[in-house]
């Protein structure tokens, strides 16, 4: 028998798990790397290597076995990324595209030099006043952490010089580097992803994202917008993923303003939250998409198999349910689709799961499944 084909995965949240569950279908062995054991992914894998990036040979060990490597988030030093590459594996995304996106300042340079609408933005200095800032990006505006920020733990919204200083010492406290950005009125916020090999590029549906406390909270695939947003907001999503010579699979976040402009927020260099209703709604996931890009294998269709679909996070709640009440309450509905990631604790606001439900009729299963989610506490 010939030996099993080997991707590592840097990384065992739950994109990790649930690339995982698609590559295993088509036969491929993975290998986690996570700082903790049993982690979500690593659960499903024999091939588990507990520690991280920065310790030298465990960094060798994991990539010795794997015939390439891609990761399930950006926060992976792209120096590290590069050691990968020296040792003679491919790496999806590679680190000079990790490089450009892993610093949202930079990211921003990047696409606004390729002439993608980005928000007015610059890099923050500890010493510069309200005044300053707010008379180049207008007030209110948004300071967020260059690197490391994710589910809004990296942003925060000023209005006046106080909030700044808090602001300035709460975010530094997460990472040194800065930047500003103008508060983007919009009117909704919509996502797409693009999954890119060197022979083909493909785009799922624009779907609406609706947050909560910064947090992506319930998507709405497709979004309900004009076909020349539509368009217009995948060609920026196609055109950001090129912009940072980016193979693998991609989300790309957006603003749709009132009068129907598209502003880049910002983009991920992996499966992201806003295509997990892929899994059920679309002939191929962005889960195995990426897998067959990261194996530079021909690419599935994304066109949606139902008209709409919605997926709700179960964020974790202060008072979880004992688990065979969560699988009773929210396996009652027979079109909905569970998904626990198995984190090993809970805590407010953490992705403990999620729910898609698709079907015919927007505004039902919307309903539907709104009305789920506040019933089940993980
Ligand atoms: P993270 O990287 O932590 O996910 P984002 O930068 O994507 O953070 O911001 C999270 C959410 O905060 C966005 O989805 C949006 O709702 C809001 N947000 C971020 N930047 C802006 C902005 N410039 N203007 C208005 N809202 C913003």
């Amino acid at each position: 028998m010939s030996k099993k084909i080997c991707i590592g995965i840097l990384g065992g949240g739950q994109l990790a798990k649930m690339s995982t569950l698609a590559a295993s279908r088509l036969g491929f062995d993975i290998s986690i790397m996570d700082k903790e054991m049993q982690s979500p992914a690593g659960q499903l894998t024999h091939h588990e290597t507990i520690g991280w990036v920065d310790d030298h040979l465990t960094l060798h060990s994991f990539a010795a076995h794997c015939d390439v490597v891609t990761l399930e988030n950006e926060f992976v030093d792209h120096h590290r990324i590069e050691t990968i590459e020296q040792l003679g594996k491919k790496v999806f995304p590679s680190s000079a595209t990790i490089a450009l996106i892993q610093d949202k300042l930079l990211q921003k340079q990047t696409l606004k030099k390729k002439r993608i609408p980005v928000p007015s933005f610059l890099a923050v200095n500890d010493d510069d006043s309200y005044a300053t800032l707010a008379g180049k990006l207008g007030g209110p505006f948004v300071l967020k952490s260059r690197k490391m920020g994710y589910d809004g733990y990296g942003n925060a919204m000023v209005d006046s010089e106080h909030s700044l200083r808090d602001a300035v010492r709460h975010l530094s406290n997460r990472h040194n580097n800065l930047m500003a950005e103008s508060f983007v009125r919009f009117t909704m916020e919509l996502a797409v992803m693009v999954v890119r090999t060197k022979k083909e590029i493909r785009t799922y549906p624009v779907v609406q994202t609706i947050q909560k406390n910064h947090i992506c909270h319930t998507v709405i695939a497709p979004a309900q917008i004009a076909s020349a947003i539509a368009k217009k907001a995948i060609k920026i999503a196609v055109d950001s993923v090129k912009a940072v010579n980016g193979y693998g699979i991609f989300g790309v976040e957006m603003f749709l303003t009132e009068d129907g402009k598209i502003i880049v927020n910002e983009m991920a260099p992996r499966p992201h939250n806003s295509g997990h209703y892929t899994i059920e709604a679309c002939v191929t996931s962005q889960f195995e998409n990426h897998i067959r890009a990261v194996m530079e294998l021909p690419l599935g269709s994304t066109a949606m198999v139902q008209p709409y679909a919605v997926m709700i996070n179960l964020l974790g709640k202060h008072d979880p349910q004992k688990r065979m009440e969560v699988y009773r309450t929210a396996l009652q509905h027979p079109d909905m689709h569970l998904h626990i990631y198995g984190k090993s604790g809970s805590r407010p606001g953490r992705k403990m799961g999620h729910i898609t439900i698709t079907g015919n009729n927007l505004k039902k299963i919307l309903k539907e499944a709104t009305a789920l989610e506040a019933e089940i506490s993980l």
